[in-house]
């Protein structure tokens, strides 16, 4: 069999880097294939060192809500570059940053940016616990907020024990103080309140759980926990490191009318320049370094180039609400018409979505949390996902990711889409 350039240059790269990429979630491994290496993007497409052309339904994993190379966000970073890649120092375009950034999220009173998504929910994190003076900290089985120590926890341990790490290299005292509730049982959360809930820092939460597949809030279970944190003193952190500037410009306590007290941005607002920002409560954002106890700082933080790239990105999204309305009218035709499909196979499977985030789960349990999550057949997902892609559809290679639509796929590329899952669902009832 001929061997493809992708092939050739992964048998160097795991010679080189672990498992031959600098994310786990770049692998194919779970899919029995190896990573697709990309040359290039343009708009909804991406090419392979192979010269392919895939649909992408990843767009680096949320990023590019705008299609790849949008013009005015390639111009201002070129714009950026020629004045310097970074001073090190505060700049302009920094303040206009995080004007914009209130104006579209005005729970958001004052922001820090930092370099990633992992960086902004450490860093909340801390000022949830500077502010008031507590160390535990709530999470939910399944959402997913970074690698930092005390985020990689692991549920199963039962909410009467302590969190136990779900990675080598984390020692039991970073995760001792995580507590892990069940996404969607707000009595899961009631009950650790109960018992420890003077001593509860924040809860985090993923206001649509996107690391899952897709999973949306039940009806009361952000107002609820808005309601115990409210009540306890809690921090009500969410992490809209995907849903933010995504599910609408104010992201999803916009479109959930739930109004947290601290908020952890990345992926969009850096528009692929590798960006993270946390936000929010005036009092407690003065806790922070310089100007409060709780120390936080970056070297490459605000840079100018990923600033320039950023507020491009917000600017376009708040001028022009017709792309909400249209993602949201291209999200309800794609997976709708995946659905109707998949029903028309005789199949059970599950359709998860809002907006312009969706997931097909290869399940006949309604998914609701993690459990229900895990019962998916990813065997099933993997056949379909390299059926996808040998038909030039690159959708992210795990049951347990969204599919991403940008503002560039346009109803001809869903079409071909649909068009290439109904002939492997097709083929699949024949056979
Ligand atoms: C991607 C993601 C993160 C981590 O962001 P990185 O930039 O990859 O560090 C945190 N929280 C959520 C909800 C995410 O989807």
């Amino acid at each position: 069999m001929m061997i493809t350039h992708s092939e050739e240059i992964f048998k160097e790269a795991v010679a080189y880097m672990p498992g031959g990429v600098n994310s786990p979630v770049r692998a194919f491994g779970s899919i029995g294939s190896v990573p697709r290496f990309i040359a290039r993007a343009d708009g909804a497409y991406l090419w392979d060192e192979d010269g392919n052309r895939y649909l992408d339904y990843v767009g680096s994993w949320g990023p590019m809500l705008l299609g790849h190379n949008h013009p005015s966000v390639q111009e201002s970073v070129q714009k950026a570059c020629a004045k310097g890649l970074s001073f090190g120092a505060a700049t302009k375009i920094e303040v206009d940053m995080a004007r914009r950034m209130h104006e579209m999220v005005p729970s958001v009173e004052m922001v820090r940016m930092v370099n990633s998504g992992t960086e902004a929910v450490m860093s909340a994190v801390r000022a949830a616990r500077g502010y008031t003076g507590r160390d535990k900290i709530i999470k939910f089985t399944g959402c997913y907020h970074g690698h930092s120590d005390s985020m990689l926890v692991q549920a199963g341990s039962g909410l009467m024990t302590h969190g136990v790490p779900g990675s080598a290299g984390v020692p039991f005292g970073c995760t001792a103080d995580t507590l892990p509730a069940d996404y969607n049982d707000l009595e899961s959360v009631q009950e650790i309140f109960r018992r420890v809930g003077e001593q509860i820092a924040a809860v985090i939460v993923e206001p649509v759980a996107a690391n899952m597949g897709v999973v949306l809030p039940k009806p009361g279970f952000l107002q609820g926990l808005r309601q115990l944190c409210t009540t306890y003193g809690s921090v009500l952190i969410f992490d809209e490191v995907i849903t933010g500037f995504r599910l609408s410009a104010g992201g999803a306590q916009q479109l959930f009318g739930v109004k947290p007290d601290l908020t952890t941005f990345g992926k969009i607002i850096g528009a692929g320049m590798p960006v993270g920002a946390y936000g929010g409560k005036r009092c407690i954002m003065e806790c922070v370094a310089p100007i409060g106890s709780v120390y936080q700082a970056g070297t490459l933080s605000g840079n100018p180039v990923a600033m320039a790239a950023g507020y491009t990105q917000l600017g376009i999204l708040k001028k022009r609400p017709e792309i909400y309305s249209m993602l949201e009218a291209n999200g309800k035709y794609f997976f709708g018409k995946l659905e109707k499909m998949i029903r028309a196979a005789g199949l059970p499977y599950q359709v998860n979505r809002i907006g312009s985030l969706g997931c097909l789960f290869f399940t006949d349990r309604e998914v609701t949390d993690y459990a229900s999550a895990k019962t998916c057949d990813t065997k099933a997902f993997a056949a379909y996902c390299n059926a996808m892609l040998a038909q030039g559809v690159y959708l992210a290679p795990s049951q347990f990711e969204a599919v991403f639509l940008s503002a560039a796929h346009t109803k001809e590329h869903l079409d071909q889409t649909l068009a290439a899952a109904e002939r492997y669902f097709c083929d699949l009832c024949k056979a």
